[in-house]
């Protein structure tokens, strides 16, 4: 199946018309004679899409928008306008009443069906970025939406670089948003630049119609096409032709407008919608990665933590099995830490971990890294290594806690501190499938015997033992 749409229709001719129209689309189907039915079928057979004909009385189409949006799980089905005939103060009355899309009778069936296939594949991508954050927020790992991601940049392309700019001119005082003209010819560089736009108009000029396609197709078909949102303005409305585009990849497809201040009004708002749903699509974005990152990263001190170790320690293994290399793994612990906190305070025990996490993790080598597992404990994974480089890495590490001062207040003395380590070293290519926590078990029992040997001193042992 296509997908589930719902017909809000009260002309039953118009409904019995549409509904055989999409099902030789294979669409599912199903019809309401007023909006209130309309809601309640949604409420027990969520369709994909709704589309609402102008005929229907009982509500009005900004009323039907904000009930689907309280009554359907997010995101809401999104709701395309057919009017009984095209007039273009009614499309945009009805865009700012929040639909997703409207036409007009007559409809054509190939630029229908490139519709509803764009809003379709839209919301198929809201709906998975949207599951990917309830997923990761149920796991602990989304951060709450900051609601905000940068500022916002459109674009507007055309052969003719003087009727960008003129669209550019008639759009800004239109759009919240900065505009900025371009040719065709120079789409990649735009695209790639450091103001890189969020959305771009596309002029598709009649006369050299290869060249706006070609940028479409650029735009659309790169990496660099993934976030950002197409609109094309087409010069001709030849059957088949927004279709076309649509199906080319853009989100959505404008007549070119004449002077006509309302038909400006209309493109402005639709270049809106398009950078209302890339921000909002931004924002989940990037809840979903702070999230992520968050699962991953010790908050105190930056450094990883406890999850991310084990995993990185299962890869080293296996790569210096695979190799043939050595490896070793690291814990260091702050000497006496609790008679840190119970003199200075907690505020200053943290200062503590925050400075020496930042001076080890400045002292490794390239590809090691290090996670804060424990209140002061810290893990060292070192890829690809040498008994001496261990030998040498860990006495660093030693001194350059011992010799950094930490301030704890701006009246009081530094503090100064130590750690003891404890480290073995991976003869990978000598042992048997080693499993991450046999190495941690090793390296604390080295650390073991420099606390016991009296602080502040380092042991590294070999696994398996020389
Ligand atoms: P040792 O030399 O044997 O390692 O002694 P120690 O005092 O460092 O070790 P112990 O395990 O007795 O105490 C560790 C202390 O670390 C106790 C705990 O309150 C403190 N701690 C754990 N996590 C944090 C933290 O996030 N911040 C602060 N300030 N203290 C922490
Ligand atoms: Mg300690
Ligand atoms: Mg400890």
């Amino acid at each position: 199946m296509m997908g589930h749409v719902l017909i809000v229709d009260a002309l039953a001719t118009n409904r019995i018309c549409l509904k055989a129209t999409l099902s030789t689309a294979f669409y599912e189907v199903s019809q309401a004679s007023n909006a209130r039915d309309a809601l309640s079928i949604c409420q027990t057979d969520a369709p994909d899409l709704v589309i609402f004909g102008a005929n229907t009385v009982d509500m009005n189409v900004a009323d039907l928008v904000r009930r689907l949006d309280r009554l359907c799980p997010s995101p809401a089905p999104p709701v395309m306008v057919i009017l009984a005939q095209d007039d273009a103060p009614a499309r945009l009355n009805a865009l700012q009443a929040g639909v997703a899309d409207v036409m007009a009778h007559p409809l054509e069936d190939e630029e229908l069906f490139a519709r509803l296939r764009a809003l379709l594949r839209q919301r198929r991508l809201d709906s998975d970025l949207v599951m990917h954050v309830n997923t990761a927020s149920s796991l602990g790992f989304a951060e709450d939406p900051v609601g905000f991601s940068g500022p916002e940049r459109a674009a507007i392309l055309s052969n003719d670089c003087e009727l960008a700019k003129d669209l550019c001119a008639r759009l800004t005082p239109l759009c919240r948003f900065d505009l900025t003209p371009a040719c065709h010819k120079q789409a990649s560089a735009v695209m790639t630049g450091p103001g890189k736009p969020d959305i771009a108009l596309l002029h598709i000029d009649e006369a050299d119609e290869h060249a706006g396609l070609r940028s479409l197709s650029i735009l659309q078909a790169g990496a660099i096409g993934r976030d950002l949102r197409l609109i094309a303005l087409s010069e001709t409305c030849a059957p088949g032709r927004a279709a076309k585009l649509l199906d080319m990849g853009a989100c959505d497809v404008v007549s070119m407008p004449s002077e006509d201040t309302v038909q400006d009004r209309e493109l402005a708002f639709r270049m809106t919608l398009q950078m209302v749903r890339k921000k909002r699509a931004d924002v989940l974005r990037g809840q979903l990665e702070n999230g992520l990152q968050a699962a991953v990263l010790d908050p105190l001190t930056g450094l990883h933590n406890r999850r991310y170790a084990q995993v990185f320690l299962r890869r080293m293994v296996e790569d210096a099995k695979h190799e043939g290399q050595s490896c070793a793994v690291m814990i260091a612990d702050l000497d006496h830490f609790k008679t840190v906190n119970d003199t200075y305070g907690h505020a200053a025990g943290d200062r503590v971990l925050v400075r020496t996490a930042a001076v080890m993790r400045d002292a490794l080598p390239k590809g090691a890294m290090i996670a804060r597992v424990g209140g002061e404990e810290f893990l060292i994974a070192v890829p690809d290594t040498t008994l001496a480089d261990v030998r040498g890495l860990a006495g660093r590490l030693g001194r350059l806690v011992r010799e950094t001062p930490v301030l704890h207040s701006e009246s009081d003395n530094p503090l100064h501190v130590t750690v003891s380590i404890g480290a073995t070293l991976v003869h990978a290519a000598r042992s048997h499938l080693d499993n991450p926590d046999a190495l941690i078990e090793q390296a604390d029992k080295a650390l073991y015997d420099s606390k016991s040997g009296g602080r502040d001193t380092v042991t590294v042992t070999l696994r398996p033992a020389a």
